[in-house]
């Protein structure tokens, strides 16, 4: 777990390799490893990082760990100057199946856990930042959607406090809404690309709950939903399998899959088959991806 000091060491670190490559100068034929001269900002004041020392902080040896390591000096280096960091590309929701915040802030923070997500919306609408939306938070485990199987790589996670039996109150779907906007603003994160967690792990999870308000979101560009006025049966050779694979769920597990996209957009229903009405809901979504 970063604590916000170490979060701002991790990105003054990382602006600092940023800076070093914004002067101008186009190294040629130099180790990118031997060009980081890691400068740590605190409180206004620049101190050197000393890789040899034992003063630094797990995050900082991590930072210094994946400098050297992402660089591989036995092919010739010659440094493009035009970069930044990698943002986020999809939000990920989940409901935490905890009682509290409190529960929640202490289980991302216990070693043995290894698990936490950049945020954490309350009951009441506290939104908690817990992680750095740049850094890689480990909330969606095992994980596959579409082609992609690193998700925590390439999103950020959001937690809702709720035990996975109860309805999210307005208040904390406000703030989800407020937190919504902010990052896909800020990313440019694709309408398609807020999704929920057991879409993307269908065999293992079942957050958010089927009283999580999808639809809702969709009207307000978070997510999808299907056109209610105008579902039609699908032609004979709908194939629902592909169907959903085109969606970008991961169907090697077909009836997981299934009940995951049941539980989102059928709610009332989540048996493992598709019955005539779910497939035209299935067929007009997934027309929307052609
Ligand atoms: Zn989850």
């Amino acid at each position: 777990m970063f604590r916000p000091v170490s979060i701002g060491i991790i990105l003054a670190v990382l602006m600092s390799l940023a800076s070093c490559k914004s002067k101008g100068q186009a190294a040629v034929s130099k180790p990118l490893v031997a060009s980081f001269a890691p400068a740590v900002v605190l409180e206004e004041k620049v101190v050197e990082v000393k890789p040899d020392t034992n003063q630094l902080t797990p995050q900082e040896r991590k930072v210094i760990f994946l400098q050297k390591t992402g660089v591989h000096p036995e092919w010739r280096q010659a440094e493009a100057i035009h970069y930044d960091v990698r943002k986020p590309n999809f939000v990920i929701i989940h409901h935490t199946a905890q009682d509290s915040v409190a529960q929640t802030i202490k289980t991302f923070q216990i070693p043995r856990t290894k698990v936490s997500s950049h945020y954490v919306i309350g009951r009441n609408g506290e939104i908690i930042q817990m992680l750095n939306d740049y850094v890689r938070s480990w909330h969606a485990g095992v994980a596959k959607w579409g082609s992609i199987v690193d998700m925590n790589s390439c999103s950020i996670g959001i937690e809702l406090d709720n035990n996975g039996r109860e309805p999210f109150p307005d208040a904390q779907i406000n703030s989800l809404m407020t937190v919504l906007d902010t990052l896909k603003s800020r990313y440019l994160i694709p309408d398609n690309n807020f999704i929920g967690h057991a879409d993307i792990a269908p065999s293992r999870k079942n957050d958010p709950s089927v009283f999580f308000p999808w639809k809702k979101l969709a009207e307000r560009g978070f997510g999808i939903w299907y056109d209610e006025g105008q579902l039609i049966t699908p032609p004979d050779n709908f194939n629902a399998s592909d169907a959903l694979k085109i969606i970008g769920y991961d169907t090697a597990n077909l009836k997981a899959a299934i009940v995951a996209f049941k539980r989102k957009f059928i709610v009332r229903d989540t048996t493992p088959e598709l019955t005539v009405y779910d497939k035209s809901v299935l067929y007009n979504i997934y027309k929307k991806y052609q």
